[in-house]
């Protein structure tokens, strides 16, 4: 399934994340946490597919992803960056990369929060949010995507890692044994870690040794 979709708004969300509003065709669902393959529908880049996690929450009027923009390179997210109301994307089939499955650890790093924005939205709508706790990590606190929006919903369930920048606001990083030793109360509850790949291989692996489970998503960049 392919389906051409305009967008409709960009916000600029940190000094390189913007979230896009896309118009929702009929018919099209997904759960929290869900992704798609997504190109932009110009001649260069029609076939240039990525995936990016819905955020915005299924019976919003409209579909969102917040997208990340690497200007290091002529990629997709940074095409993305260009991208103004009236340009069009091509969106495809759902698919799940990870979903909810009760009250736990949400271990996040730069934007492998998106998968979590969409599943804290909606816990926060049906006032499930109870003791859920979010791990954030980022390089710096400008990188810190919507903190005002989880501070928020989670109140004192989310804990900001800088892990670049000295700042006594937030907790030091990385995110690494000791981290989760000192943090971490209940290792016998789920836990969704999604980021870059080293980060995820790492925490999963932590997590293993102290005997959880953990569910993993690894974002390439
Ligand atoms: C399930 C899933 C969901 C995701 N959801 C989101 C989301 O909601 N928001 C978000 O921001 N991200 C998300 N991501 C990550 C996102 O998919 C990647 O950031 C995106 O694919 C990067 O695309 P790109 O074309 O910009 O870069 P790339 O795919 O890395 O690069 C494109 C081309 O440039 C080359 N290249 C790569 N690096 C360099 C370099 N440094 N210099 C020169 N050339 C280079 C590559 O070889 C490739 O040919 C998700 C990832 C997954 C797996």
């Amino acid at each position: 399934m392919e389906e051409i979709v305009k967008i409709l708004s960009v916000r600029n969300v940190t000094h390189d994340v913007r979230a896009y509003r896309i118009a929702k065709p009929d018919n099209y669902h997904f759960e929290p946490g869900q992704a798609t393959d997504v190109s932009i529908n110009k001649e260069k880049w029609k076939e240039e597919r990525r995936p990016f996690t819905f955020t915005a929450l299924n019976e919003w009027p409209y579909l969102e992803f917040t997208i990340k923009s690497y200007h290091d390179h002529d990629g997709v997210t940074n095409a993305l960056y260009r991208l103004q109301p009236g340009d069009e994307l091509i969106i495809r089939d759902v698919w799940g990369a990870i979903s909810y499955k009760g009250e736990g650890y949400f271990i996040a790093g730069g934007a492998g929060i998106t998968p979590f924005l969409a599943i804290l939205r909606q816990l926060h709508q049906e006032n499930k949010i109870n003791s859920n706790q979010l791990f954030f990590s980022n390089k710096t606190s400008a990188d810190i995507i919507l903190k005002e929006e989880l501070d928020e919903i989670l109140g004192p369930n989310v804990h900001y890692i800088v892990t670049r920048e000295e700042n006594p606001l937030y907790k030091k990083g990385p995110v690494n044994k000791d981290f989760l030793i000192r943090e971490v109360t209940d290792f016998t509850r789920p836990f969704y870690i999604c980021g870059p790949d080293k980060m995820v291989a790492d925490v999963a692996r932590f997590l293993t040794e102290l005997g959880a489970n953990p569910e993993t998503v690894v974002f390439e960049k």
